[in-house]
Parts: C-alpha cells; structure tokens; sequence
C-alpha cells in the first residue's frame, strides 16, 4: 500500500481516535524501525516504553512462535503451564505473594482498584470508603482507571466517574495527609509519573505514603506500568526506594508487545481481598502471551538488563545535561535510568515532528512541553549519541523556523 492511501483507508475505516503522524511502519530490528519505504529510525519511545527487549527479538520470537504451534488459549478454567511459571518468575522478581494476569494496563489498574475495595468491603467499611489518586498522574483510559486518572481534560467528557477519589499533589505528604482519613482504603499512584511529564516520587513522599497507609491500615497501590520491568535501572522501581507496595500493576514491556499485563499483591492484600468469583477474564494470561512473558523475564534476567540501564541511563543523564546546557529552550531533566525526560520552555510538538520526519528519530512527548525518553532497553553508547544529535538538529530547525516567522 502507497502511504498516503494507507492514510486514507484507514482514515475510511478506522476510528478517528488518534492524530497520527504521516508513517507507516514495516518492520523493526533491535532499537530501529523501518517504514515501508525501507527509511531506517532510530527509536527512542519502544511503542510508549514496551519494546524493552527492541525488536525482532530472536528468543522472544522463538518461544512465541513454539507456542502457538502448541495450544494459545483455553480458558481459565483450566491450568497452563506458561501462567504458572510466568507467575513465578514475576513473583520472584517484585518478591511479592500473587498475580493476577490481565489484557492490558487498564485492565491491570482495575483488578488493582477492586483488590482495595474488596479489601475494605471484607473489613466491614462499608460503602463510603475513599480512594487518594494524584494530580497529573495516568492510569488508563476505562472508566475505573480514568477515575483516578488526575486530568480534567480526560475525565470531564466521561463523567460521572466512580465516586470517593480524592487527588493530592504527587510529591507534597501534607496533601495526602490532609485527605486521609478512616475511610481511606487505598493510596494509588505511578512511582515515577510517566504520562504527567516524567517525575518521580521523592524517597521521603513514598515512605510517608507507606507509613500513612500502614496507620490506617490502607493499601498503597504503586503502578509501575511504565516505570517497572528494568526501566528505572531496577525491576521494579520502588525497589530503588525499597517502599514495598501492597499491589503492583506492571504491563507495557511485560509481553515485549505481546498484550499482557497484571497485577500483584502481597501480605493482606493478597490473601484478604478477592476470592473465588469477585474477578475474571477470558483470555487473561492465556498460554500464548505467558510464554511470551515467561521469556522476557529469562531474558531480562540472562541479559542482567536492570544493569545495563543503569549503567546507560547514567550515559544518557550526563549527554542530555549537555545538551540543556547548549539549548536555551530546555528548562527541566528529570528521570532516571531509560525513564527520562526533558522539558521544554514550549511545546514540545513540533520538536517530536521535526525529529521523527526529518531527522527519522522516534521520540515521544508526554504533557505538552516535555520529551521522554523511553527506549529498548538494550541501547548502548551510540545509540545515545545518535539520538541527541538528531534531537539537537531537530531542535535547531524548529528555533530557526520560529525565529523565521
Ligand atoms: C500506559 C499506562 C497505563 C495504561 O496501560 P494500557 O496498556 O494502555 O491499558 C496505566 N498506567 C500507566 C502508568 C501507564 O503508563
């Protein structure tokens, strides 16, 4: 297909949802994409921080190709191997007690929130207990995840929402003392807010959200959808903190792309809330897709990759301090590991348009002014050096066209 036909079929056909950009991707190969006019890109947003493992990725295909030779889906009424060692292997990385696989993100945010209501219901709270989210956070897009979601812009179409959310602001403990109370029954937020602009919670927020919590016998829920699996230069971010929460979601670069998420609990939360009948799903960790993430947590654990990104995050930290220093229109650098993000005095659009049209360099923006940087996982030292040359030619083109105009 022609790209500008392709644009318009699916403009035909698809659900208007997206303003997409002008390009049809082909295929992919370790931190590259290729369109399918075989134009190469260097791609630091991994389909919105998933690729961990980049693409093309030998032993991930191999163990997904056996599979679906094999048996894909049966039902959970019925064991699977894969779930079970998939389940296992997650456990023992976020030392935590049970998982839940899910289809999504969202869908891992929900299990999460029907966790703590059904862990207040069983203490006998009622009806009217409370939910503290945060402000600018991001945890999905169906209607209990939306619900917590701290940004009018997507709530306010949608509303009325679930009831009893109350948002604090991420990172200041005396607004999320001021709106605790005996009727809390769970703390929910990002350990490092990813959509919101790329901040991560200060050591002493998220101790004294876990101490708040333990007084009140609430759950701390920490979604690491974006910022778990490696990312912050640990599995699972607040292992960096070692603020352990009662319930984790992790998705994204769960399945290498392969859709799967879940939720985990530990102590109370996994042995005291949900029981036989209060949740399910039908194709939730089916074979297929644990077998994909069975193999991505060898890999990750084959490739000490936690440790890579810590070593390459620090490269990646010292190159876009430079760059700060060289471009008067970065204001902010926040981040860690391959999280990372750099804000900008304007918009960041038209920066994210030049580079990848131009420059050929995915790049993806998170709140209006902010860059992140989310790449595989597995990029080295010239990757780096590559995108921030292609990033600082992007930047100057944009600052020659406004200087123009
Ligand atoms: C992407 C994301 C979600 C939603 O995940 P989906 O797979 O898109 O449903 C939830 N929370 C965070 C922190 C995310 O980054």
């Amino acid at each position: 297909m022609e790209k500008q036909q392709c644009m318009e079929r699916a403009g035909q056909s698809l659900y208007h949802i997206y303003n997409r950009f002008p390009v049809v991707f082909d295929r992919g190969e370790g931190v590259y994409l290729y369109d399918t006019d075989g134009v190469q890109y260097l791609d630091f947003g991994a389909g919105i921080a998933v690729m961990g493992l980049g693409y093309g990725c030998k032993e991930l295909n191999d163990a997904v190709k056996e599979q679906v030779d094999k048996l894909y889906h049966t039902s959970n009424l019925f064991y699977n191997e894969p779930a079970i060692r998939a389940a296992e292997k997650l456990k023992a990385a976020a030392q935590m007690d049970r998982v839940f696989f899910t289809n999504s993100g969202t869908e891992a945010v929900e299990g999460a929130l029907k966790v703590a209501k059904r862990y207040a219901c069983n203490k006998g709270m009622g009806t009217d207990y409370e939910i503290i989210a945060m402000k600018h956070s991001f945890h999905g897009r169906s209607l209990g995840a939306l619900s917590v979601t701290g940004n009018d812009h997507y709530q306010e179409p949608f509303a009325p929402l679930i009831p009893n959310i109350k948002f604090a602001e991420f990172n200041d403990l005396d607004s999320v003392k001021a709106l605790f109370s005996e009727k809390t029954c769970a703390v929910i937020m990002e350990t490092i807010q990813g959509e919101g602009g790329i901040y991560p919670a200060d050591q002493e927020f998220l101790k004294g959200v876990r101490a708040l919590c333990d007084k009140q016998d609430a759950l701390l829920i920490l979604d690491e959808i974006q910022c778990g699996m490696g990312r912050s230069g640990h599995m699972f971010a607040w292992q960096k903190y070692g603020v352990k929460p009662d319930v984790m979601t992790v998705a994204k670069a769960l399945g290498n792309g392969v859709p799967i998420g879940a939720f985990l609990a530990s102590g109370k939360a996994a042995f005291s809330a949900l029981a036989p009948g209060d949740h399910g799903t039908t194709y939730g960790g089916n074979p297929l897709v644990c077998a994909a993430a069975e193999r991505v947590l060898d890999l990750f654990e084959d490739w000490k990759l936690a440790d890579h990104v810590n070593e390459i995050g620090i490269y990646l930290w010292e190159q876009l301090e430079r760059l700060k220093d060289r471009c008067d229109g970065i204001t902010a650098h926040r981040g860690c590991g391959l999280i990372q993000g750099l804000e900008f005095s304007a918009p960041a659009g038209p920066v994210v348009k030049e580079a990848l049209l131009e420059q050929h360099l995915v790049l993806i923006s998170a709140g209006s002014n902010v860059i992140r940087f989310v790449p595989p996982l597995i990029i080295e030292r010239e990757h780096v050096d590559e995108m921030v040359q292609k990033l600082e030619a992007a930047i100057r083109a944009v600052e020659k066209s406004a200087a123009e105009a």
